[in-house]
C-alpha cells in the first residue's frame, strides 16, 4: 500500500508523455509477440514463427527510436504497429484459422488508432486518418472471417479443445488488456490536462483581477463586487482612500520606496476590512472601498484606517518615515447610480485633501 502513492506520482508525472506511453505498448507488444514465437514454433506453424520473429525485432527497433528521443517519429511508430497487428492477424487467420482468436486485437486497436491520431497528429485530418485506420481495421475482420469461411486455413492443428481455448483466452486477454491500458492512459492523460488548465485559467483569473504590486483587486474586477451591491438590497457604502503628499515620498525617497508605502498601506487596509467588504486599487495610489457595513461602522473603520497608517512606520534599507492618508466616506443610495457615490465619495476626499490632510471625511462633514 505504500508504494501505491509512488506509483500513482510516477504515472501523474509519465503519462502525458508520448514516450512513456509508447513505451509501455510497445513492452507489452514486444512480450505478446515474443510468446508467440514460442507458441507457434510448438505447435509448428513455421510461417508465423517467421512473422513473429520479425515483428519483435520491429518493436525492439520501435523501443530504441522512443528510447533515444526519435520523437519526431512516433507516428511512423504508430503506424508500424498498426500494420503489423492487422498483418499478423491475417496471416494467423489464413495459417490456423478464425477460432483462436487472432483477429480480436483487429477491434481492440480503434481506440487506439483514434487515441494516438487525435492527441499526437497535429494535422487537419487526424480525425479522418483516425475513422479510416479504424475502417480498415474493420475490413480486415470481416475479411479474415470470410476467408476462413470459404478457403479454410493452411495448417490444421492437432491439439485439444482445451489448448485451443486456452489460446483464445490468452488472446482475448491481451485485448482486453490493450484496451484497458488505452483507455486508462486516455482518461488519465485526459484528467491530467483538464486540472492542467484549472490551474492555468485560476492562475489567468488571478493575474487578470488582481494588482500585481499591492495585492488587491483591480479597478476591473471591483467592477463585479460594486454590480453585486448594487443588485443587493443591502444598503453599502464607499470610501475613497488617498495617501498624503505621494508624489513627495516618491521624490525623496525613491520609487521603490513610495512602492512599499503603497503596498503597507494595502495591507493595512486589506487587514482592517477583513470580509465586512472589498479593497481595490482604484487609480495610482488611490484605494476605493467597498464596504458592507453601516454608514456609522464604516466611519469608524476609516478613521481606525486613518490612525494605523498615522502610527506605521514605513522602512526600506536605512529608511524609516511615516505617511498619511485622508479618506472620504460616502453611502449608497438606493437606486443611485453607482458612479453618483464614488463621485461623493471622491468630493469628500478632496474635502479632506483641501482641508488639512490625515483626515476622514463622512457625509455629516459636508452635508
Ligand atoms: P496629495 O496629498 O494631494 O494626494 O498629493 P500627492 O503628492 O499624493 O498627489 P497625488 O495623489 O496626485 O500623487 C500621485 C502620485 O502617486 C504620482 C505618482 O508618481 C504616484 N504613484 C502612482 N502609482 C504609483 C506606484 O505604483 N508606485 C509609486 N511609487 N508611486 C506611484
Ligand atoms: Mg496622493
Ligand atoms: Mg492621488
Amino acid at each position: 500500500m505504500k508504494r501505491f502513492p509512488k506509483i500513482r506520482e510516477y504515472l501523474i508525472n509519465n503519462i502525458t508523455s508520448n514516450r512513456f506511453k509508447f513505451s509501455l505498448i510497445l513492452y507489452a507488444v514486444t512480450f505478446v509477440h515474443s510468446f508467440y514465437i514460442v507458441l507457434f514454433a510448438l505447435l509448428g506453424v513455421v510461417p508465423l514463427v517467421i512473422f513473429n520473429i520479425f515483428s519483435v525485432a520491429l518493436y525492439i527497433a520501435c523501443i530504441h527510436i522512443i528510447k533515444y528521443g526519435y520523437e519526431k517519429n512516433s507516428i511512423n511508430v504508430f503506424y508500424a504497429t498498426y500494420i503489423e497487428i492487422v498483418l499478423h492477424s491475417l496471416a494467423a487467420a489464413i495459417c490456423i484459422g478464425w477460432s483462436f482468436g487472432f483477429s480480436q486485437y483487429l477491434i481492440g486497436i480503434i481506440p487506439f488508432c483514434y487515441y494516438i491520431c487525435v492527441t499526437m497528429m497535429e494535422n487537419k485530418q487526424r480525425y479522418s486518418i483516425a475513422t479510416v485506420l479504424g475502417f480498415i481495421a474493420y475490413i480486415s475482420f470481416i475479411f479474415c472471417r470470410m476467408i476462413t469461411l470459404i478457403i479454410g486455413h493452411i495448417y490444421v492443428l492437432d491439439i485439444s479443445p482445451t489448448t485451443e481455448f486456452l489460446i483464445y483466452t490468452f488472446n482475448a486477454t491481451s485485448n482486453f488488456i490493450f484496451l484497458f491500458m488505452v483507455t486508462f492512459i486516455f482518461i488519465v492523460d485526459m484528467q491530467i490536462t483538464n486540472n492542467r488548465l484549472h490551474i492555468q485559467n485560476a492562475k489567468l483569473d488571478t493575474m487578470a483581477s488582481i494588482d500585481p504590486l499591492t495585492g488587491l483587486y483591480n479597478r476591473r474586477s471591483m467592477q463585479v463586487f460594486l454590480d453585486d451591491a448594487l443588485a443587493s438590497d443591502e444598503t453599502f457604502s464607499m470610501v475613497m482612500c488617498d495617501i498624503d503628499n505621494f508624489k513627495k515620498v516618491n521624490d525623496t525617497y525613491g520609487h521603490d520606496f513610495g512602492d512599499v508605502v503603497l503596498k503597507d498601506i494595502a495591507a493595512i487596509i486589506k487587514q482592517l476590512i477583513g470580509v465586512n467588504g472589498n479593497v481595490c486599487r482604484w487609480g495610482g495610489e488611490e484605494i476605493l472601498i467597498l464596504s458592507n457595513d453601516s454608514m456609522d461602522n464604516t466611519c469608524q473603520i476609516a478613521e481606525n484606517i486613518r490612525k494605523t497608517v498615522e502610527n506605521h512606520v514605513f522602512s526600506l534599507r536605512d529608511t524609516s518615515i511615516h505617511c498619511t492618508l485622508t479618506l472620504g466616506v460616502a453611502t449608497h443610495k438606493k437606486g443611485a447610480p453607482i458612479d453618483e457615490t464614488i463621485t461623493h465619495a471622491d468630493g469628500r476626499l478632496y474635502y479632506g485633501k483641501q482641508n488639512g490632510k490625515n483626515r476622514v471625511v463622512t457625509p455629516y462633514d459636508t452635508a
